[in-house]
């Protein structure tokens, strides 16, 4: 289990009010449920309030809610050692029955400490139907002092058994500049690489693993010389697909991850072709290069290389092969 962050009430009520009081109004007027659905789009973050929410709990002397950060409990949960704390996390990509099953007994061995058991599902929505189906008959006879957190990004994912049988607290969206500045300070990255990351990565610690590695900086690299092909050298499309792009982005997965980021350089070439105020919000270095590309190229043509590149993914997606999709897609670049 990684370390507890040490987030309090005060500064959780700033960005989610709602959230906040809800919680708060449940430890003090002991109404605590035995279980809660965490949903929002930002997972760290729901993960940090289920932690805070455990700690409440646990803490032998809060000062209200807040956990007072030094009994004994606080420091158990903040070194990872609190027993009758546990968090559960897909193992590869689904969370299966079995670590569902070793959960539950590990909860019925243990609660000698104190009378309360809390446990938080990550990425719940990755449970296989069969450890749902374990969870549940849990959640049929909980137990005193028992407490299910689960945690996701895709509520509309878990079975509708599960949904209706936890109280769902659904999290404000989070502000996209904060991500971007979190991880420009984190990695020491410019935010627009940042902001690609994110948009190109839909899980945040995705977003962060990609901009620790030299291949996400390079392919957009590629993805600006692949605007210069075309803007300058169109004829020489498929060399350079052969010559260079097809080298970095190697199968479906890279593939796709350049295809996103080609796909948002042509969205915003589209803002800034149409309106003459825009200033582009990725790639921001590449002005010079946003102008080039549109200045003799029609808003339709635009269009038909956006909608080219959407067919390219759903084409990887239906398992054609990577190199035939990426000639194909600069095939039609050119025609169109
Ligand atoms: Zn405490």
């Amino acid at each position: 289990m990684g370390t507890v962050t040490n987030m309090s009430f005060q500064e959780l009520a700033k960005s989610q009010t709602v959230i906040a009081k809800v919680i708060e109004n449940s430890i003090v007027a002991q109404k605590v449920g035995h279980a809660y659905i965490f949903s929002g789009d930002y997972e760290p973050y729901l993960i940090e309030t289920a932690q805070l929410f455990a700690k409440s709990l646990f803490c032998e002397s809060p000062d209200g809610v807040e956990p007072c950060g030094s009994c004994r409990n606080c420091r158990r949960m903040d070194s990872g050692n609190l027993v009758d704390y546990m968090e559960v996390e897909p193992d590869g990509a689904s969370i299966k029955k079995e670590q569902v099953q070793q959960l539950l007994s590990d909860l019925s061995l243990r609660g000698a400490e104190g009378d309360r058991q809390i446990y938080v599902i990550h990425q719940a929505h990755k449970m296989t139907p069969q450890a749902a189906n374990s969870l549940l008959k849990f959640f049929e006879e909980p137990g005193v002092g028992k407490l299910a957190i689960l945690v996701t990004t895709q509520p509309q994912l878990l079975l509708p058994t599960i949904r209706s049988r936890a109280q769902h607290l659904v999290f404000r969206p989070i502000d996209r500049e904060r991500l971007v500045e979190t991880l420009v300070a984190d990695v020491q990255c410019t935010s627009d690489l940042a902001r690609l990351a994110l948009e190109t990565y839909p899980k945040f610690e995705d977003a962060r693993e990609a901009l620790h590695n030299d291949w996400f900086v390079q392919a957009y690299g590629l993805v600006v010389q692949l605007v210069e092909v075309l803007t300058k050298r169109p004829q020489e499309l498929l060399l350079f697909a052969q010559e260079k792009w097809l080298g970095h982005f190697k199968g479906r997965n890279e593939l796709r991850v350049g295809l996103e980021l080609f796909g948002n350089w042509l969205e915003q070439a589209l803002h800034f072709k149409v309106r003459t105020d825009y200033v582009p919000e990725l790639f921001t270095k590449e002005q010079a290069l946003y102008t080039a590309f549109v200045k003799d190229r029609p808003v339709h043509k635009i269009v038909h290389a956006i909608e080219s590149v959407h067919e390219a993914i759903r084409r990887l997606e239906a398992n054609v092969n990577p190199q035939l999709t990426f000639e194909r897609l600069t095939f039609d670049l050119q025609k169109g």
